[in-house]
């Protein structure tokens, strides 16, 4: 075993190395919130969501308090209720599944093309039945789930699309951001998501104005006076000090996104003649957010030990896969979807973000390749 004495830790993400380099204007508009004696659905929301409704290339975009809400309260304008189905990918992070059981529907699974990791628009016609309401892809890692054609079959069928961007902020499909191709699409801004606030916090955008209504008098207990409540609804808003924080990142999402991109680029690159390990795909005519960069592995969890020992520290998205995690299968039982569960077992996430540096980089690869050498 290799000593790390005095040897750099190389961290997956440094979350708090946004709040250093912002330090100033964080500081700033904490303190302006703090002393308007207004913290919820105020003037930092207001201006948020026209400058990521813009941002984002769509017309309408409402904050909430978490990106599953952005999730369930988009499932419910869209109408979706018990006994409804709702095409989600196998290979997900369990949010997605679980905004569909919120609302009382069943997620119904669909494995991603190898390689891309998003839905597969071949598969997805085989799994809408007469239940099916909407069609939830999610744009994962950072890339563009295959729109048009999923687009085309949600027309054909009748369905709705509800796009999950949790990980996809800045990401772009055919020229036009991820933003309003679908009917609505979900964001979170999670600390550590490409846009990340200091706790929890989520949006919806949309180009549909009714839509978008339906959502804000959702996220405010059903209420558009106070004490009148239309609808059930929840409490789910995005706070004026995290709104504000969003706004002072947001002009940088475009120079962080950048760096992830170098770092991609030089990943692909430096990794392209390796045998032992696959390397993520993107989309012709997509631009990938970079959120994570996955490669595969044989024997996984060795080298992720290995690498650690090195002080490189690497995560795995994600280790069980809905359909065999506790909650949606007791019996837990393998083969149902046999790519999502390769996935599970050789997926690695290497160190990515915007402040990985060259040499942090290089780190990474020396630490891998030696791995691979060595198996
Ligand atoms: C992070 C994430 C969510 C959930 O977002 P929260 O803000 O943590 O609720 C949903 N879907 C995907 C794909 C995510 O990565």
């Amino acid at each position: 075993m290799r000593s790390t004495v005095g040897v750099e830790r190389i961290p997956f993400l440094e979350v708090g190395a946004t709040y250093r380099e912002l330090k100033a204007d964080l500081d700033e508009a904490i303190a302006r919130v703090l002393g308007s004696g207004w913290y919820l659905l105020g003037k930092e929301l207001e201006a948020f969501e026209a400058e990521y409704a813009a941002y984002t290339e769509s017309l309408h975009c409402v904050g909430l308090a978490n990106g599953l809400e952005g999730l369930v309260l988009g499932l419910k304008a869209l109408g979706v209720k018990e006994g409804d189905e709702v095409i989600v990918p196998a290979n997900t992070y369990i949010a997605t599944w679980l905004a569909v059981s919120y609302v009382g529907a069943t997620p119904v699974p669909v494995e991603p093309i190898p390689g891309y990791w998003n839905l597969d628009p071949d598969r997805i016609e085989a799994a809408i039945s007469s239940r099916t309401k909407v069609i939830l892809p999610v744009h994962l890692y950072g890339q563009p789930a295959d729109l048009l054609p999923i687009l085309a079959i949600a027309r054909k069928h009748g369905l709705r699309v509800l796009e999950d961007a949790a990980q996809a902020h800045g990401a772009r499909y055919q020229g036009q951001r991820i933003g309003a191709h679908g009917d609505i699409v979900s964001w979170s801004f999670y600390p550590g998501k490409n846009l990340g606030c200091f706790g929890d916090g989520g949006a919806i955008t949309t180009n549909d104005p009714v839509l978008a209504d339906r959502v804000k008098v959702l996220r405010n207990y059903g209420s558009r006076v106070k004490y009148q409540n239309e609808v059930k609804g929840h409490n789910s808003r995005l706070d004026e000090i995290q709104a504000a924080v969003l706004r002072v990142k947001l002009q940088h999402l475009d120079a962080w996104n950048d760096r992830r991109t170098v770092l991609a680029r030089h990943y692909l690159e430096a990794l392209a003649g390796q045998t032992g390990v696959t390397l993520p795909k993107v989309l012709p005519g997509a631009e990938s957010a970079w959120h994570l960069f996955v490669v595969g592995v044989e024997d996984r969890d060795r080298i992720q030990a290995q690498m650690k020992e090195q002080g490189v520290e690497t995560l795995i998205h994600y280790p069980v896969p809905p359909h065999l995690s506790e909650a949606y299968a007791s019996d837990r039982v393998w083969g149902r979807f046999p790519i999502t569960e390769k996935a599970a077992q050789t997926h690695l996430s290497l160190p990515m973000g915007p402040h990985l540096g060259p040499e942090g980089q290089q780190r990474v690869l020396h630490a891998l390749c030696g791995c691979l050498v060595g198996a």
